[in-house]
């Protein structure tokens, strides 16, 4: 990027239990920068407006639910990355007033994923043909698909949805190697890395699939977090918990990815790397 923000935003609805906040102003006051990260709940019908005014303060910031899409319409120009995932979630604008869109959660799940699959393998790079289910089939399951056919090549993908219809829908936009199932246990049963990608969890009630479907010293990463449940100790999430207890050590809730990939963010609109331990440790502080 070329110009330094005026402004930095998370666009979003509804934005007020986000941690982004949190962890970015950690990261701008060590970083000696003289903003504040803000989080705009901006509904549907106020995106437009809402980009009118971030381009006239040379804003940037990141999108989240439900805008990742509309935003990727809206960005003059976008990363490679952000056009394989059909989502953007992070944004800035250039000296020339142009919008340009990124997607950091796909960085965001590699490093989360790729460290916890070598750890579940005993430190062995994964085989070429690699199993990964992915639970959902909207912008995150996208991201995770991009991440994962970049990091680990020939590696298989199912993916399972509510809707088969949307599952084969975002296969195809990928190929061979990317394919829908009907039911979750052909997903999961299988795979050496199985990742949620839907938000059930964020409530503490439905699970995504069952626990048990998960094959043995799988790795898990569970892209939802709650808030309230956030722990040091262990996942946030009742599935990722549940998985954890009975069949794997290798799980993850989402904190670690909304870390790392506001991690990349920070990078991309001040070309400079946050330091990650203040940004974790401001979300464990903002919890005492
Ligand atoms: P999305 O585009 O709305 O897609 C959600 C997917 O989950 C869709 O496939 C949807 O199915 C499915 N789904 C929704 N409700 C469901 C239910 N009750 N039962 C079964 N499936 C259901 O959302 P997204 O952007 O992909 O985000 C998904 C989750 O990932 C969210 O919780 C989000 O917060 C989380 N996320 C976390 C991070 C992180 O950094 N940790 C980053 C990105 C996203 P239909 O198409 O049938 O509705």
């Amino acid at each position: 990027m070329t110009t330094v923000p005026g402004r930095l935003v998370l666009l979003g609805h509804p934005v007020e239990q986000s941690l982004s906040p949190t962890f970015q102003n950690a990261a701008l006051r060590h970083a000696g920068l003289p903003l504040r990260y803000q989080a705009l709940d901006v509904p549907a019908d106020r995106v437009d407006e809402t980009l009118r005014g971030l381009r006239a303060t040379r804003g940037a910031g990141n999108v989240t639910i439900p805008h990742k899409r509309v935003m990727f319409e809206r960005c003059d120009r976008r990363t490679d990355v952000a056009e394989r995932a059909g989502a953007v979630n992070t944004f800035w604008h250039d000296d020339e007033g142009r919008l340009h869109g990124d997607n950091t959660d796909v960085p965001g799940f590699a490093d989360v994923a790729a460290p916890l699959l070598l750890a579940s393998r005993g430190g062995v790079t994964p085989p070429t043909a690699l199993r990964v289910a992915v639970l959902g089939a909207g912008g995150a399951a996208a991201a995770t698909v991009v991440a994962a056919l970049d990091r680990w090549e020939g590696c298989e993908i199912r993916l399972w949805s509510r809707s088969l219809e949307r599952a084969r829908a975002l296969a195809a936009r990928f190929g061979g190697a990317v394919g829908a199932v009907l039911r979750v246990e052909d997903a999961v049963g299988d795979a050496a890395l199985v990742v949620n990608a839907t938000p059930l969890g964020m409530l503490d009630d439905e699970m995504p699939c069952d626990p048990l479907l998960i094959r043995d010293g799988a790795a898990v990463v569970d892209l939802v977090y709650r808030r309230e449940a956030l722990s040091r100790r262990r996942p946030s999430t009742a599935w990722s918990r549940a998985a954890r207890e009975r069949r794997t050590a290798w799980v993850v809730d989402g904190l670690p990815m909304l870390l790392a990939q506001g991690a990349h963010a920070f990078q991309r609109w001040f070309g400079v790397t946050p330091d990650a331990t203040v940004m974790r440790e401001a979300v464990w502080g903002s919890r005492r």
